[in-house]
């Protein structure tokens, strides 16, 4: 039986001389590994639609457990992506964050839609990658259940004050008057701009998700908390991110 679907390539292994595996987000079975046999050749007709990011109609058949892809058309290569190598770095965070995250077997959507939407942006470099990382990194948390209570104090309700404080494990806001923890690596303290781009990522519709208006100052401290909350939910470091920020440092980028 043959299944036909389409899903954006998040890592490719080599196999022997000529074949490869890769690791695909799909919509609707969530990441599957199929095995692309002569793809790493040449002239390979799956070799376009096989490389890393791309896009792809994939038509496979499975055999005991695993696939074989049988054959696939490229929807979109995201090429440019690949010519950057802070976009680069940041897609392969990306691709691992998914890899890491989404359990096998689960739709998901949504979470394409986002990877896709997302890539689009950082291949034609209409948002920048400051912009793009916190965004990716909250909604893809909200989008696998991980979303916090942003709508207001989780003590009294009040929706906005002074200052708020976000305890970032427990995904839980606290005013000002209700807080009486302390701040520490897990509790930070959020500003009214860093807790309305919070609530914009996370409850925003996918067509008016990338049209928020940010600076550079707050696209880094919101970023500085959506990797945090990343971090401490998954309670593990990621080598593709040690590796972007590296790339930051380098270029003395304060993205
Ligand atoms: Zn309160």
């Amino acid at each position: 039986m043959l299944i036909t679907t389409n899903g954006v390539v998040l890592k490719e292994r080599a196999q022997g001389e000529n074949d490869k595996f890769i690791d695909v987000l799909t919509g609707d079975m969530g990441i599957i590994s199929i095995c692309a046999k002569g793809a790493r050749k040449l002239n390979s007709k799956n070799a376009g639609s096989t490389q890393l990011f791309s896009y792809s109609k994939l038509c496979f058949s499975q055999r005991s457990d695993r696939y074989y892809l049988n054959s696939s058309e490229i929807i979109s290569s995201f090429f440019n992506i690949g010519t950057d190598i802070e976009s680069l770095a940041l897609a392969s965070y990306f691709s691992e964050l998914l890899r890491y995250s989404v359990p096998s077997g689960m739709p998901c959507e949504n979470i394409l839609k986002l990877l896709l939407n997302t890539l689009y942006f950082l291949n034609n470099g209409k948002r920048s990658c400051a912009f793009l990382k916190p965004l990716f990194e909250f909604r893809l948390l909200c989008e696998i259940g991980l979303m916090p209570g942003l709508i207001g104090c989780c003590e009294c309700y009040e929706f906005r004050s002074n200052s708020m404080f976000f305890d970032i494990l427990n995904g839980k806001l606290y005013c000002d008057r209700c807080f009486n923890g302390e701040i520490g690596c897990n509790t930070v303290r959020i500003n009214d701009s860093e807790l309305h781009v919070l609530r914009y990522i996370a409850l925003s519709d996918f067509d008016k998700l990338y049209n928020f208006k940010t600076s550079g100052a707050l696209e880094k401290s919101v970023s500085e908390i959506t990797e945090k909350y990343v971090l401490a939910h998954f309670n593990k470091s990621f080598n593709t991110l040690s590796y972007y920020k590296s790339l930051l440092m380098q270029g003395g980028n304060s993205g």
